[in-house]
Formats: C-alpha cells, structure tokens, sequence
C-alpha cells in the first residue's frame, strides 16, 4: 500500500522487518521479492510528484575537473527512480537499451582496484535469465548469431580484427515498472513512502534506524531487522558517508567509500563513410527492428574477448548512427520549428535509430557516426565525497570528482583504431578517425562508490552486498558494481537486485 508520510506522526518509529532507501528499480525489485516472500517491507522514497522540484534539487552536487556536468540533470527523484529521464524510443513507449556484462568483465583486469568481481559468471548467468523477465525482454541472447534481421537476413559478418556482431535488447519503462509499481502499491506486505528522505542511518546491535524527513521537514524513524540502500551510485555513497561522519556505525576501513565512481563515456570519433555504391540497407541488421519473436533488438559490433580482455584494452560496443545530409537536416529543423508537417519530417529522420526503414537512405544520409560505448575502469581518483553545502535538509551535498585519465584515453585510441580496421576489413567503407575528440561522459551510467570486495580492507561490501562490519545494512545497484564493462547497466543492476533479494529471503 501507498503510505503519505505527511499523515506519519512527528517523532514516530515504524517498524519493519525490512527497510529499502529509493524505490527506483532496484529498491522496487527487492522490496517486491520480499514481500512475496512474506516479509514486512517499507520502501522509502524521496521524490513525490506534487513536491517534484524541491525533491529534484535534493539531486544537486558540485564537480572537480571540469568535464562532468550537471548531477542534479543525469539522476531523478520519483517513484520509479531515475527511469524516469528515459529516452529510448521503443514500441511500447519510452524505454531503454539493455545488455549484460561479458564474462571478461568480471575479470580482475585493473590494477588499481584489486580483484574483478567476487561472483563467477556462471554464479550471475541465472539472475541475468531472471531479469530479462522481470525487464519484460526477449530470450537471455545476445549474440548477434541468435538474431535475424528484417526479412530474415543474418548479421553481415566482420571478417576480422576482433569485432563480432552482437545486439542490444530494448524494453519500455512500462514493461519494467507497472509489475513492480502495481506490488508495491496494491501488496499488503509493502508500505510504500513517497516525500520520505533519509537523512541519517544508525546501527544497532539487531538492525538499525533510519531517520526520515518529510517533505514539511518534520522527522520520523523506521526501525529494521535489515536496511537496503537503493539510492544509487551518488546517493548511496552520500548516506554510507554521512553515516560514517556521524559515528552512526559504518567505518571505512579500505578507504574505497565514494571511490572508485565510473561512468560509460561515448566516443564519436569515428565516421564511416560507406563504400562508393553500398546500399546502407545492405548493414540495416546494425538498426534497431524487431526480430521474429517481437523482442526489439539493436546490432552492434562488439569486441571479442580476445581482443577485450587483452593489456588493459577497454571493453567498447560500436553502433552505426546515420548522419544526416547537411541540407536535409536543415530542412528538418525548419519543418520542426514551424510545428507543421510532421508527416513528412519522418522522410527525413533526425538521425537515430529507424534509419534503415528509409525509402531511399542513400540519399538522405551521408554515412554513420560510429558511436562507442565505452568502460571506464575504476579509479581511485573518481569519487564522490561530502561538501561544504547543504541541502534543504541541512544535509552535505555530494561533490562529484571526475576526469577521464590519460591512460584510459589511450587506450580508447586503441580501441578506436580496431574497430576502425575491422569496419574496414569487412568492407563496409572508409572509416576516418578525429583524433582530438574526447569522449562525451554523460551516460548517466553511475556505479562503483561502494566497490563490492570479499576483503574488507579492498571494498566497501562483500559479495552480498552487506556492508562490510555490520550485520543488517545492505547496498544495491550500480554502486557495488568494482568493474562496469561498457554494458548499460540495468540488466546487471536488476540481476543483482533478485540475488540480494534470494539472499536475504534466505537469511532466518
Ligand atoms: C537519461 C537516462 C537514460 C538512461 N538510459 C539507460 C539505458 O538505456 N539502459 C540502462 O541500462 N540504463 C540507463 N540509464 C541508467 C538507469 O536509469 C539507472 O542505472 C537506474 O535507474 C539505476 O537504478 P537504481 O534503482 O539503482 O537508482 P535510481 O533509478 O536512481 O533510483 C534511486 C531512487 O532512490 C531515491 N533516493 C535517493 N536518495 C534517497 C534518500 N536519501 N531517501 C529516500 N530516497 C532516496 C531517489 O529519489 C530515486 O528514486 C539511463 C539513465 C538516464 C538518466
């Protein structure tokens, strides 16, 4: 059931078998296993919808080394957390692209952050099963060989230099959040809270209490056998760090907490211009269309394992994104502002997935921007620490520190000349290479301030997400994450959300 925190007494303590922070998916789905399991569940929630720019600015942070912009615009407070800021356009509505990780992702390839992840593969490939339900996906396939194109074709095959064909699956917000919106409101188990911040965690010998803010400013507590942070990668290094300053029972001991932050940078540096006489259909595998099942599905070119895992190679996916011909984007931005014609605006498409149901492609696109999806590796550097502001709360706002290394950067270049080759070898065109581009980081892909690390003095968590040194204080989402890949995280962050949610359904 829905709670409205501002009927809530002042001062009162609500008790529960089971606290969750941030009903974004994660909290959703582990609040929603839960309770199927029988327990008592309360799911606190920040954002409200008629509060909805004062809980937006409880987002609000600073950022050290000029190249990250704007926290409070890549993250949202509301019931269904940042999904909200989706824009992928699917059949069923807005939506996302998902992908899982690759099993070299799990690898300790990092140096500076010891140990991959503390869960093999095989150990996560179930829940990834479970998830492309519970993400209402297509079949757990992503390998380009599994997938038809329009009319049946096969992915073209790249030849050589390690890139294989692979795809993306895409799923609406909707197939994802009106199962778990629809238990946690409708389900007697789960008393779900909008308007309601946490504001401080203290541990106690047999669970913790969570002082929450409504959005009058009047205090009220939750008292829990177990809590769940599901804030994401800022906010739950924000509430860990909080804890830790006021002797609320969470130490530090690997100095890992708030570090370690990663972002999925986009590089389009790369253009292919097609071969003197290629028909851009000939590569419409590489468009987003929906295969035979009905899953909707995006080809990509990913790096072979070989390739990937090799010397500190960054893991990259490639997608081909139409350029558009110089005078019919004008003429698409006239035909936008003056709000007419949208009919024909769709002859003349704004440069996105879709480019390959053109009639005639060839001759409104001028070759495709080869965007990179990238990783970044974990660093030390990259953090999220307390600031000297505060928010409406009186609570520290997060400064955000983050710069894409020189190392890394070199290592794009690689990855940049690969994928350059392969395009090529196959015979899809000329491929140039601009150089001086820096990757975009404005994935709005956080993870990693609360690394996931079996040793207590290397990670934040262990490898079931408990914080390290207390017995009923839990993290999930992308924070955990100590290695990203280039994967777009929701699948990852929804499979470990159901393996949490296992994990505690068993614990007595
Ligand atoms: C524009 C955009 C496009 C994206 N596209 C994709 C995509 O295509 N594929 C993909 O895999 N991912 C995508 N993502 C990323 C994806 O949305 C996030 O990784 C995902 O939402 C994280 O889920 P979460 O539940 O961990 O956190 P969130 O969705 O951020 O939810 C956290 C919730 O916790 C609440 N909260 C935080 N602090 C507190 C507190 N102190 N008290 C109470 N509540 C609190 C917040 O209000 C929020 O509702 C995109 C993100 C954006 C912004």
């Amino acid at each position: 059931m829905e709670l409205d925190a501002t009927q809530v007494a002042r001062e009162r303590t609500i008790e529960t078998e089971l606290c969750i922070i941030g009903a974004g998916p994660a909290g959703l789905v582990v609040a929603t296993q839960l309770a199927a399991a029988g327990r008592d569940v309360v799911i606190l929630e920040s954002g409200t919808a008629p509060d909805h720019a004062a809980a937006q600015a409880l987002n609000e942070g600073a950022e050290v080394g000029g190249a990250y912009r704007g926290l409070a615009t890549t993250r949202h407070r509301a019931v269904g957390g940042s999904t909200a800021l989706w824009n992928t356009p699917t059949p069923g509505g807005v939506g996302a692209k998902y992908v899982p990780l690759d099993p070299w992702d799990l690898e300790p390839r990092w140096p500076e952050a010891p140990g991959g992840w503390p869960i093999s593969y095989d150990d996560l490939r179930p829940f990834f099963v479970r998830a492309q339900r519970q993400c209402g996906l297509g079949p757990f396939a992503y390998d380009g060989a599994a997938w038809r194109g329009n009319g049946g074709a096969p992915a073209l095959q790249l030849a050589t230099g390690g890139l294989v064909p692979a795809v993306y699956q895409m799923g609406s917000r909707s197939a994802l959040l009106a199962p778990l919106l629809a238990s946690a409101r409708d389900g007697t188990r789960t008393r779900l809270c909008p308007g309601s911040t946490v504001v401080q965690l203290s541990l106690e010998p047999a669970g913790a209490t969570v002082t929450v803010a409504n959005t009058d400013g009047a205090h009220w507590r939750v008292r829990a056998r177990r809590v769940v942070l599901a804030g994401g990668a800022v906010e739950n290094a924000r509430l860990l760090l909080l804890c830790a300053a006021s002797g609320g029972g969470v130490r530090d001991d690997s100095g890992w907490l708030g570090r370690g932050f990663m972002e999925h940078p986009r590089d389009r540096a790369l253009t292919l211009t097609l071969s003197t006489g290629m028909d851009p259909r000939a590569i419409a595998w590489y468009d987003a269309h929906r295969a035979a099942d009905g899953t909707t599905i995006v080809g990509r070119m990913a790096l072979d394992g070989s390739v990937a895992g090799e010397n500190g190679m960054l893991n990259a996916s490639a997608t081909l994104l139409p350029i558009v011909r110089r005078v019919r984007a004008r003429l698409r931005s006239a035909l936008g502002r003056a709000g007419t014609l949208r009919a024909l605006q769709r002859w003349l498409p704004a440069g996105g997935h879709g480019w390959s149901t053109h009639p005639a492609p060839e001759r409104v696109f001028d070759g495709f921007t080869v965007l990179l999806n990238l990783e970044q590796p974990p660093r030390r550097e990259n953090a999220i620490v307390l600031g000297e502001r505060r928010d409406a709360y009186d609570t520290p706002l997060p400064v955000l520190h983050w710069r894409w290394h020189p190392d890394d950067h070199a290592q794009l270049v690689r990855v940049r000349r690969t994928v350059a080759h392969a395009l090529e070898s196959a015979g899809f065109g000329r491929v140039t290479i601009d150089e001086g581009a820096i990757p975009d980081p404005h994935a709005h892909h956080h993870a990693g301030t609360t690394r996931m690390h079996p040793d207590a003095r290397q990670g934040v968590v262990d490898m079931d997400g408990r914080v390290h040194g207390t017995a009923s204080l839990f993290v999930v989402g992308a924070s955990t994450f100590p290695t990203c890949g280039f994967a777009n995280p929701m699948l990852t962050i929804v499979a470990m959300a159901l393996r949490l949610a296992d994990r505690l359904r068993d614990e007595p």
